[in-house]
This record gives structure tokens, C-alpha cells and sequence, in this order.
């Protein structure tokens, strides 16, 4: 078979790395809630003979099961997850795949363990998905500039869509099943992830992990919405977090900002303030921490 030579690593030893870290970042971070045991996972050769690859297998199984994605998508999910890179693969290539065989798997936890009430909410187990899958994948590709790639891959577009009269806002209310298929667009896609990632630096990084698990020991084997993540992060947090879910969750848009920089004499800034702005003319404050 042959394999890709990425940064020393043949893939198969990249496969292995990755399927290695997710397994074992998951094990930290949902165990003992997972209901799953080191043992169990490691005497089932035939179910999963490896770690993130067989638990993101299952993972797109289940969710096919429950009509999260299409059979389509699934097999073609279940195809990437298992067909080889050759030896002209290339880094993109390669990150693509370890992120998706850590989203598959994180889905195990965030889609199956504990699973949205509602389509409404779907959205939450995608983003949460990501973002678990990000923190796994990113520190095996440290010449990766992955801030600048997250920017460059979310904020245009989410702005793109945003800043239009038509926006609509990341959590909707879905009436029929029917048109859940019309929720998903820019903002779920490119706008959630950037507020999920806003919500951790409000929050701060280790408060923020808390209230994850929380939330999953919560609802293990049961359903949940995003109102209740934000009530269990809003519990342990000086921030109010419930009126920055309203305007930045549960409304369209973003405010218009702008820069207030006073010159000190010779060079230098003497004072440098940000200033926000409701375009819609509604006096609405995102609150925000940069
Ligand atoms: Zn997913």
C-alpha cells in the first residue's frame, strides 16, 4: 500500500496518530459519562479495530440511522474515512482527513450520547463537532497556520451572509420536518463556529471544557438544547451569557464596528477604542471580548 511521506509520517502512521489522539482526548474529556469502557472498546477488534476510525464509523452509522446526514453522505463519509492517501497527497489532504475521522468520532458524544431535542438544534452537535475536532487535529500540524485558515474559511462568508437584511439567525425554529434541509446554509456553517469560539474566550478556556462536560453528564442518553449549555456555562460565568446567546444565537446580523484611535505626539497611540453599532437601527449590543 503505498503512503504518504507528510512531515516524516507515512499516513498510516498519521492514520494511527490521529485515531491514537482522539480516542484517547476523549477518553479525558467525556469519561466516565461516555458509557463506554477502555476494555469494551479494546476486546471489540471486529467492531472497532481502530480507535477514531472505528468510533467515527460507527458515529455516521448511528447518525444515518437517526436521519441526521443521507445514506449518501454517509457512505460518502464512510469511503473518505477508509480509502488511503497516495504518496502525492497533500497537507490539506492530509488534515482534511484526520478532521474529519476526529468530527466523525466526536459526533459519538455530541449527536449520539447527547442528542439536540429538536432539529432546531441541530446545528449544535456540527459545531461542537468541529471544535472538539480542531483541538484534536491542530497541534499534529504545527506548521499549520490554522488561525489565519479558520478566519480565511469562516469569516468572509458568515459576514457575506450576515450583513444582508435576509439573514437569518443560527438557531430557527424548524415547524416541519420537512424543511430542515433549509436551515443550513452560511451561517450555520461559517457564522456557529465563530460565535462557539467567541463563547469559549468569554467564557475562558478551562471554565468553558467544565461546562462541556457538564453538559454531557447532564443529558448522557437523553436529548438537550443549546439554552441548556448556555444556563450551564451561565451558572459558572460573571458573564451574561444568556443575553449574548439572544443577540448573537437567537437574532440575525452583527454590529458594525469601528476604531477611535487618539495620537499620543511622536508616534505613538495615546488611547484606541472600538465602537459597535446596530445596523438594523434596533440599539441592540453584541456583547463580545477580543
Ligand atoms: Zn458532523
Amino acid at each position: 500500500m503505498a503512503s504518504a511521506a507528510y512531515n516524516g509520517l507515512t499516513d498510516d502512521q498519521l492514520l494511527e496518530g490521529v485515531q491514537q489522539v482522539t480516542f484517547q482526548y476523549f477518553w479525558d474529556f467525556a469519561h466516565p459519562v461516555s458509557g463506554l469502557t477502555r476494555e469494551g472498546y479494546t476486546h471489540a477488534p471486529d467492531i472497532c479495530t481502530t480507535g477514531g476510525t472505528g468510533m467515527g464509523l460507527m458515529a455516521v452509522v448511528v447518525g444515518a440511522n437517526r436521519g441526521f446526514v443521507t445514506r449518501a453522505q454517509a457512505a460518502d463519509r464512510v469511503l473518505q474515512m477508509l480509502t488511503f492517501l497516495d504518496e502525492s497527497a497533500t497537507q490539506a489532504q492530509m488534515l482534511g482527513r484526520a478532521s474529519l475521522i476526529a468530527h466523525e468520532t466526536a459526533h459519538m458524544w455530541f449527536g449520539d450520547l447527547v442528542t439536540m431535542n429538536w432539529f432546531d438544534d441541530v446545528w449544535t452537535k456540527e459545531v461542537f463537532a468541529n471544535f472538539m475536532a480542531a483541538k484534536i487535529v491542530h497541534p499534529s500540524f504545527p506548521e499549520v497556520d490554522h488561525e489565519l485558515r479558520f478566519l480565511l474559511a469562516h469569516h468572509p462568508t458568515a459576514y457575506g451572509v450576515d450583513r444582508t437584511e435576509g439573514a437569518n439567525p443560527i438557531r430557527q425554529a424548524l415547524p416541519n420536518l420537512r424543511e430542515a434541509g433549509t436551515l443550513y446554509g452560511a451561517i450555520i456553517y461559517q457564522k456557529a463556529p465563530v460565535i462557539m469560539r467567541q463563547l469559549e474566550l468569554l467564557v475562558g478556556e478551562d471554565p468553558f471544557r467544565d461546562g462541556m462536560r457538564e453538559y454531557l453528564q447532564t443529558f448522557a442518553f437523553g436529548n438537550a438544547t443549546w439554552p441548556a449549555l448556555v444556563e450551564i456555562l451561565d451558572r459558572n460565568s460573571p458573564e451574561d451569557l444568556r443575553a449574548w446567546s439572544d443577540v448573537w444565537v437567537e437574532e440575525p446580523g452583527r454590529p458594525t464596528v469601528w476604531a477611535e484611535l487618539q495620537p499620543g505626539g511622536d508616534g505613538t497611540v495615546a488611547s484606541l477604542t472600538l465602537r459597535q453599532a446596530d445596523p438594523a437601527g434596533e440599539g441592540r449590543v453584541w456583547a463580545w471580548r477580543s
